[in-house]
């Protein structure tokens, strides 16, 4: 079945609903326009849908379900294999030819390190060989407790680069969007090309990340005089980060200032309400920096909370991380 530009396989959507008549169907947001083409399908097939309307943002995305719920487009997180009771997964892939990476080949050193993500990933060995019969030398990191694929990275979770970076002049990153490229930048401090399957596009992310960066020191400096924080806690399963919160808390207090826990399960601009003077998210990453522009007040990630409290140098900026 077509999505978009991206194919799920229709027979594995069947069985995974096993003999249920009945599944909850959980789409990101670029799939959300295809939810009665889905139900639909199900429908025709002897099994009710029923569509999750709220935003869902990754396989770190649920909490305890009744009913068997098939998350599409996403790759599961093998560490939360034993919680995913009655949960299960329909990647979206999109097919492309990786002779499109010739375009990137005299820009980046002769050493490469490789990553992509879910709709992408099943080509980065075929990139590889690819590479390599144009005279690079490539490395693809190992798959994470969180990730199910060597070279896959999420938003939250570089380590596949990271464990390659000092062997690698730069990486390429094979996948759409700035978001995932800048967080391997910060991660892993290389040069990153974005190579884009879908606009066949080659972009260096060096601007956007130094945009990022500005934007994060703004936001620290506008925290620097706030007394009281709210220490956010993501109810989502694979974002519950409940020690670092306490440890935030903790932290907080040793410097002279307030700080309580809160928990959300989307963070939405609903803590500005609140009476914190500023928040600290320990729930996803983009949460405080992709959403940044949502909140009125200053919303940091634990990395930049030690920076505001001066546990740790500017200079030592890290990209918030679930690992
Ligand atoms: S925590 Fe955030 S970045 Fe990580 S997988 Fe979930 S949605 Fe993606």
């Amino acid at each position: 079945m077509k999505l978009k530009y991206y194919e799920i396989d229709e027979n594995e959507l069947l069985k995974k609903t096993g003999n249920e008549k009945r599944v909850v169907i959980k789409l990101p947001e670029g799939f959300i326009n295809y939810s009665s083409k889905i139900s639909e399908f199900l429908s025709k097939n002897g099994v009710d849908a029923i569509i999750y309307a709220s935003p869902v943002y990754g396989a770190c995305d649920f909490v305890s379900v009744d009913i068997k719920t098939i998350f599409i487009g996403e790759a599961e997180m093998p560490y939360l294999k034993k919680v995913y009771k009655n949960i299960e997964f329909v990647e979206a892939r999109y097919e492309y030819d990786v002779k499109f990476l010739r375009k990137v080949v005299d820009s980046v050193g002769e050493k490469i390190g490789l990553a992509s993500i879910t709709p992408f990933i099943h080509k980065i060995k075929e990139a590889k060989k690819f590479l390599e019969e144009n005279g690079k030398i490539v490395y693809i990191g190992k798959k994470s407790r969180r990730t199910k694929y060597d070279g896959q990275i999420l938003g939250c979770d570089f380590s596949s680069a990271t464990s390659i970076a000092n062997m690698v002049d730069g990486f390429i990153l094979i996948g759409d969007g700035f978001f995932h490229a800048i967080g391997l930048a910060i991660a892993t401090r290389k040069n990153v090309f974005i190579a884009n399957p879908l606009s066949k596009e080659i972009k260096k992310c060096d601007e956007m990340k130094e945009k990022l960066l500005k934007q994060r020191y703004a936001i620290i400096a506008k925290a620097m005089d706030a007394k009281n924080f709210g220490i956010i806690i993501g109810e989502k399963k694979g974002q519950t980060r409940y020690h670092l919160a306490i440890e935030m808390k903790k932290l907080a207090e040793q410097h002279g200032r307030k700080a309580s826990l809160m928990m959300a399960n989307n963070i939405t601009n609903y803590i500005d309400y609140s009476d914190f003077d500023a928040f600290v998210s320990t729930a996803c990453p983009r949460v405080a920096i992709d959403d940044a522009m949502k909140f009125k007040k200053p919303v940091l990630t634990p990395i930049e909370f030690e920076i505001l409290l001066g546990e740790r140098d500017w200079n030592n900026y890290e990209f918030d991380q679930i690992l």
